[in-house]
């Protein structure tokens, strides 16, 4: 069971008042936005129903240059420079041209929150508050009170809280899903299984983490419960089925701003189809985002502006996503019997370079340099913008 630290009852008191910045998650999109807006002197006030780093939202696997161009490298876990795919009709391993990383979420929480000055309060965010006066300022409802501020985001996952409410909701919604256990053991390999026997369409990973093996299936066809055979790989690896931890993935991406508000990381789709890798892109949208959030508190644009700007970055992005959608639509239709021979004739080096290099450029890693100075709010281009729930357990539950 993951450790409870989060206030209950008397222990929270009321909240109230305005701030300069309101982000809501404070997970890798919202505390990335928080980062940086750190030393602007904006007085930034960051919500979240749990404490920070205390509730796990994913296998924490990201290309390991995102780590350490981020600063980050203290929670990295294991390292790996191939990875082994699995098929009904045999495996391949792929020599990697980028290494890729697990980390420790509860530490990678905690080292993104020591670069950030703002403050935090645990607080579950309800939805939008009718504003108290016309001055431009969002009012949104927590169970803990109203909190206001000119600039909001949300970063609160798929469901988009603060968004107006369009029936969004799975199956219907493009979602996918995904279920992972946590038990403890370690292992060398990254592993992925392409198999029916786990999904028809999606795949089952492993994911070692030192001491824990982060083990899961993710289906793209969000009618299809992976409760079943997530236990099933589980029992196929000989492993425990314990600490199980899962969510409703986004396929799709959906606007970056709405009604005043801006949107980062799974509220507004960034989580890439095909692999599901959400976190680097969580982060590199949040960065992109807090940039523009500080170029309003030090008086170098209107909100309007920061908002059109953030919502031109993101559509730049939408041709890759589609992209990645393309594939993630096409893998199920590909009879097994070629599943085997596809993946042997891709894994040749100069085709494993080729689209890994491509895949990593989605959302290239931030130059190092940028954390090296210090400054991991500086202002970045096209290309290196960024300096940088339990409700899935429930929903197998069902
Ligand atoms: C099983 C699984 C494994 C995955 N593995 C990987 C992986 O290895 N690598 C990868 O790159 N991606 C992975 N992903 C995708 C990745 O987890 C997400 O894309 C990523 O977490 C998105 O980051 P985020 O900050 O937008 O949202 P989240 O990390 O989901 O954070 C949302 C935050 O908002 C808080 N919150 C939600 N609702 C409320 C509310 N009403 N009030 C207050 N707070 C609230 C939550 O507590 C949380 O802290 C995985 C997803 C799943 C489901």
């Amino acid at each position: 069971m993951p450790i409870r630290a989060t206030k209950r009852g008397g222990e929270r008191g009321p909240l109230s008042g305005s701030h300069d910045v309101l982000i809501c998650g404070a997970s890798f999109a919202g505390l990335a936005v928080a980062r940086e807006l750190s030393g602007s002197g904006a007085d930034v006030l960051v919500v979240d129903r749990y404490e920070i780093g205390e509730r796990q939202t994913s296998a924490c696997g990201i290309p390991t240059e995102w780590l350490r161009a981020t600063g980050l490298m203290a929670a990295e876990r294991q390292r790996f420079d191939s990875l082994l795919i699995h098929t009904p009709h045999g495996s391949r391993r792929y020599a990697l041209p980028w290494s890729f990383s697990t980390f420790d979420y509860r530490e990678l929480c905690a080292l993104l929150w020591e670069q950030c000055d703002a403050r935090f309060e645990t607080a579950k965010v309800n939805g939008r508050a009718a504003p108290a006066d016309g001055d431009g300022s969002i009012a949104v409802e927590t169970d803990r009170g109203v909190l206001c501020a000119p600039l909001v985001v949300d970063a609160l996952g798929w469901r988009r809280v603060l968004a107006s409410g369009d029936g969004y909701q799975p199956p219907d919604a493009p979602l996918s899903r995904g279920l992972e256990v946590h038990p403890h053991g370690s292992a060398a390999d990254l592993e992925i299984w392409i198999d029916r026997r786990y999904v028809p369409a999606g795949y089952g990973w492993s994911f070692p983490a030192r001491d824990e093996l982060r083990i899961g299936v993710g289906s793209f066809d969000p009618r299809f419960h992976v409760r079943e055979t997530t236990e099933l790989l589980a029992e196929d690896l000989s492993r425990d089925r314990v600490r199980y931890q899962g969510n409703w993935i986004p396929h799709e991406l959906r606007a970056a701003t709405e009604g005043g508000v801006f949107f980062a990381g799974d509220s507004a789709g960034h989580c890439l189809p095909l692999t599901a890798e959400g976190i680097r892109t969580a982060i590199y949208f949040g960065v992109a985002l807090g940039r523009e959030l500080r170029a309003v508190h030090e008086g170098r644009q209107d909100r309007e502006r920061a908002a059109a700007n953030y919502a031109s970055f993101h559509d730049s992005h939408e041709w890759k996503f589609r992209w990645m959608l393309r594939a993630q639509r096409l893998v199920p239709r590909i009879p097994p019997r070629l599943l085997g021979p596809m993946i042997r004739l891709m894994g040749a080096k100069r085709f494993v370079g080729w689209s890994f290099e491509h895949y990593l450029r989605i959302a290239p890693p931030p130059r190092s340099a940028d954390h090296e100075n210090g400054s991991h709010h500086q202002q970045g281009d096209a290309d290196h913008p960024p300096g940088a729930e339990r409700d899935l357990v429930e929903a197998e539950q069902a």
